[in-house]
């Protein structure tokens, strides 16, 4: 018997890379022994160096593709390796695809504890996207200065504050580049300064982009480190006008803001928000509905590929426009809204004041009247609300939902918020999924908790990056009466 051979700090490997890590990493096995190279794909021979070396794996930095995959590709973006926004593009765009699927059944299967052969029954295929590039409508540009002091706008090398020059980003809008240079230029041109994290003096820290992409508008908000005199028609930048006019021109341009923020830390933007040129807000529409989209909103990043995974989302939920229906962590009410025009009522539940503030308008601004929203956490709306209506009315049917969708954060639902579905009982459970780790996880309890799984379809909204949406279709097990 071979004793496993261990290996050390700036051992130089060579090696075949047999799988793939949930960060996009390939994996390769000399001899029992583990390592995870970064861009490394699935089918390359590589020869790679390691960094970090454990008893029975290590981090490899890949020196060389020896014999390339059927799978690489030569990535589009020139920076994508040192950029590490994008983890997946020297992978073809269908091989990712399958990487994603195989993802979420994995996690289904390992993490939630269910067979392979019926998970594998309820798998759908994966909605990718027809066109991965140009599929984000928001970028938040960090500015600063290169080594020769020149302005540069861009994004964060991976895991560091030090901004790597990009202003055209391929899976952003084709006018950020020009609306980087407007501003780039004009800084220059009228000395104005980029902040400077250490010293806290300079003034413009990031630029935020959005574009409506069915409306074609476009929003620009400068976000500023201002310590002066904050009142509307105040001059925040220097040449403030020339700016304006300057930017006014791109094609689509709606509303130009600034945002204050000079706090020293890392959320990006500033509560404060002054409108510099034409409008406060932009306006777009999603699943059929009209959003009114402030620097501050939160909105879907990949409006294609959303109305896609809702729109897979209302087809689970099987409404006829009789249902009461639960939205949880609804958000602005983008999938609330959507039901509430073929179901009978719709409830969503959100932790964040403004976002309810704008389900609320967006409602009234489609003419929906069937939605109620309610601010707070999922986790204690739902039994506050389930609680009141037990002691008020005994008649269990005005107690169950017929469906329930939830759509959570990365870290999954609540266990409380689990329990009090289980004991509302709703015919159908729709579970819109960011991360198919915790969404395994979930899977467990609601399934130990008498329901089924029907379907999982995994959507693809970010493209050439590991993130990979999910949305599953659950029912109330027969036998099973709440
Ligand atoms: N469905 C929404 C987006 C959901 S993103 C849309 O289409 O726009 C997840 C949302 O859950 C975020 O808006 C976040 O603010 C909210 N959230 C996070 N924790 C929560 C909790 N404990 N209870 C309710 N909402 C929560």
């Amino acid at each position: 018997m071979t004793k496993e051979k261990m290996h050390v700090k700036d051992d130089i490997l060579e090696v075949t890379i047999t799988d793939i890590g949930s960060d996009g990493e390939g994996i390769g096995k000399i001899e029992g022994y583990t390592l995870f190279i970064k861009d490394a794909v699935i089918g390359d021979t590589v020869r790679a160096k390691i960094m970090k070396a454990k008893k029975n794996y290590a981090y490899a930095h890949l020196e060389e593709v020896i014999k390339p995959s059927e799978y690489r590709v030569e990535p589009s973006c020139p920076i994508a390796r040192q950029c590490g926004g994008c983890q997946t593009q020297s992978m073809s765009y269908e091989r990712e695809l399958l990487f994603k699927q195989n993802k979420v059944r994995n996690n289904i299967v390992r993490l939630g504890g269910f067979e392979e052969g019926f998970v594998d029954s309820v798998m759908e295929p994966i909605i990718g996207m027809e066109e991965p590039w140009r599929y984000r409508n928001k970028a938040q540009f960090p500015i600063g200065k290169d080594k020769n002091g020149r302005i540069i706008a861009g994004f964060y090398a991976g895991r560091t504050h030090s901004i790597i020059p990009v202003s055209d980003c391929l899976i952003g809008t084709v006018e950020n580049k020009e609306i980087l240079e407007i501003i780039t230029g004009h800084m220059e041109k009228n000395n104005v300064q980029p902040y400077d994290e250490k010293s806290g003096k300079g003034l413009v820290r990031h630029v935020l982009i959005r574009k409506g992409f069915k409306s074609g508008q476009i929003m620009v908000c400068l976000v500023i480190n201002y310590r002066g005199s904050k009142k509307d028609g105040a001059e925040f930048i220097s040449g403030q006008k020339a700016l304006c006019e300057a930017l006014s021109k791109v094609t689509g341009m709606t509303s130009i803001s600034v945002s204050i923020n000079t706090e020293n830390t890392n959320v990006i933007m500033g509560y404060e928000i002054h409108t510099i040129w034409g409008e406060p807000t932009i306006r777009d529409t999603l699943c059929g509905l009209e959003f009114e989209i402030s620097p501050l909103s939160f909105f879907q990043v990949n409006p294609v590929q959303c109305e896609k995974l809702y729109g897979q989302a209302i087809e689970y939920a099987g409404l006829t426009g009789k249902e009461t229906v639960w939205d949880l962590y609804c958000g602005i009410g983008t999938i609330t809204l959507s039901m509430a025009k073929a179901a009978g009522h719709v409830y969503g539940v959100e932790i964040i004041d403004a976002a309810i503030e704008d389900a609320k308008k967006n409602a009234v601004r489609n003419g929906l009247s069937n939605a109620d929203f309610f601010c707070g956490k999922a986790e204690e709306v739902l039994p506050d609300f389930y609680e009141k209506q037990m002691k008020e009315n005994k008649e269990a049917a005005s107690l169950h939902p017929d469906v329930i969708v939830v759509d959570p954060p990365r870290k999954g639902c609540d266990e409380k918020c689990l329990e009090t579905m289980l004991k509302m009982g709703p015919d159908r459970i729709v579970y819109v999924s960011c991360d198919s780790a915790t969404l395994a996880r979930d899977l467990r309890i609601l399934v130990d908790g008498g329901y089924e799984i029907k379907k999982v379809r995994p959507c693809d909204m970010f493209g050439h990056t590991v993130h990979v949406e999910t949305v599953v279709l659950l029912t109330k097990a027969s036998g099973s009466e709440g």
